[in-house]
């Protein structure tokens, strides 16, 4: 027998997700499996509905985690939403816009596509062209917070200008969900998904979804069965649904909802704005840090993600080299650039319990030895002092 219990090294999570998690989320997790028909279960699981609701600003009944990474949150939303023959407005300025598309044509629908460049937010303009253009489009689809660029598109003015046009729309929350502003109600978005492993900082696996009840009416008039059995949602509200006469639907995964649970609590017990002003502040810290040490972000300021930092590599230094290095001798994980941006980009979380100053201080620390010992042409020593003053004087002002 050569097999032993693995042991994970412990990380310092600062990449695009998953984020650290927190010791009391992870003892959630470690308490003792029960039935997912279980009375005591069930009474958890209304109450993991409420919690969504806060988190998502919103009324929504149908308001639950999918049993599947964030993924599978998109696929629920299109899956649901979307039939053979429709039309949909996808706009694509990251990576994830590219699988909303991909998740478009798999329905038998046609995308039309309204691209920017990576880095820069959705313009709306286009997105108007393509509503005009296309008047027998049925929803439009964006990304609210680009993981793989950092940039934070304007939610409320593309879900009216969708709606003047007479357009569902469906928006990815993945990364913004607990970092920045998500107003559901509020903007009148008709569905949205998030996940569990960025700024809530709950173990990976689990996505959040929450439906209007103009987007549960489509559904409801569909001709064609939804094509995945799993994420139809007439099939999962039999469970998800509330009341005494929950159905068996597949085997919630129970103990990864017991530390969504958790996180969700915590995520209350701080109170929504001030999690939005911890990721702003820290990103102001963060940024001082970096912009001392003569980096640049990709992002225009205006548009930046605080909880997603991409930042361009200084000139002759190996990307994969640093950040290998940054895993071993520090155990920080800090994420490479994708598709359009790989090579060129180093992506830095401050994603729920990786938001802190300790995070910023580590992260800036390490930084700077690892470049400096590596010859890279950085200004060496200022960071974390930066890092500081910028901190304190934006908790003087707050
Ligand atoms: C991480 C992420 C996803 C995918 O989530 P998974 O849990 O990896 O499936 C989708 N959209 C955005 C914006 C993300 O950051």
């Amino acid at each position: 027998m050569s097999s032993k219990s693995f042991l994970p090294p412990k990380r310092t999570l600062m990449g695009p997700g998953p984020s650290d998690v927190s010791e009391r989320v992870l003892q959630a997790m470690a308490r003792p499996t029960i039935g997912h028909l279980d009375p005591a279960f069930v009474g958890m699981m209304d109450d993991m509905k409420r919690l969504l609701q806060y988190a998502f600003q919103t009324n929504n009944a149908l308001t639950m985690p999918v049993s599947a990474p964030g993924s599978a949150g998109m696929e629920t939303c299109f899956v649901n939403l979307l039939e053979p023959g429709d039309k949909a407005i996808v706009c694509q300025n990251g990576v994830f816009g590219g699988r909303m598309k991909e998740n478009v044509e798999r329905c038998g629908a046609t995308a039309i596509m309204v691209e920017d460049d990576w880095g820069k937010v959705v313009d709306p303009n286009k997105v108007e062209a393509a509503l005009k253009a296309h008047p027998d489009a049925k929803l439009v689809a964006f990304v609210h917070a680009e993981t793989s660029t950092g940039a934070q598109s304007d939610a409320k003015t593309l879900v009216e200008l969708a709606h003047k046009h007479d357009c569902l729309t469906i928006v990815d929350a993945v990364t913004s969900l607990g970092g920045t502003p998500v107003l559901v109600d509020e903007w009148g978005i008709d569905a949205i998904y998030s996940g569990t492993q960025k700024c809530l900082s709950a173990p990976p696996g689990l996505s959040p979804v929450s439906f209007s009840e103009r987007a549960l009416d489509v559904i409801k008039q569909r001709k064609h069965k939804v094509q995945s059995w799993f994420l139809d949602l007439t099939l999962v509200m039999g469970y998800w649904g509330g009341g005494a006469k929950r159905a068996y639907h597949h085997t919630a995964p129970i103990n990864s909802l017991y530390a969504l649970h958790e996180a969700l609590l915590m995520l209350e017990e701080e109170g929504l704005e001030n999690a939005w002003q911890r990721h702003a502040q820290h990103h102001q810290a963060l940024r001082a840090g970096l912009e001392a040490m003569g980096f640049n972000f990709v992002v225009a300021e205006q548009d930046r993600l605080p909880q997603l930092n991409a930042i361009y590599i200084p000139d002759g230094v190996d990307d994969a080299a640093v950040r290998s290095t940054l895993l071993q001798q520090h155990n920080l994980e800090i994420g490479a650039g994708l598709g359009a941006l790989a090579g060129k980009v180093w992506r830095i979380g401050l994603m729920g319990s990786s938001c802190s100053m300790w995070h910023v201080e580590y992260c800036l620390t390490a930084l700077d030895k690892v470049l400096s010992e590596m010859g890279a042409r950085i200004k060496s020593g200022v960071a974390v002092d930066s890092a500081k003053a910028a901190f304190e004087q934006l908790k003087k002002a707050s």
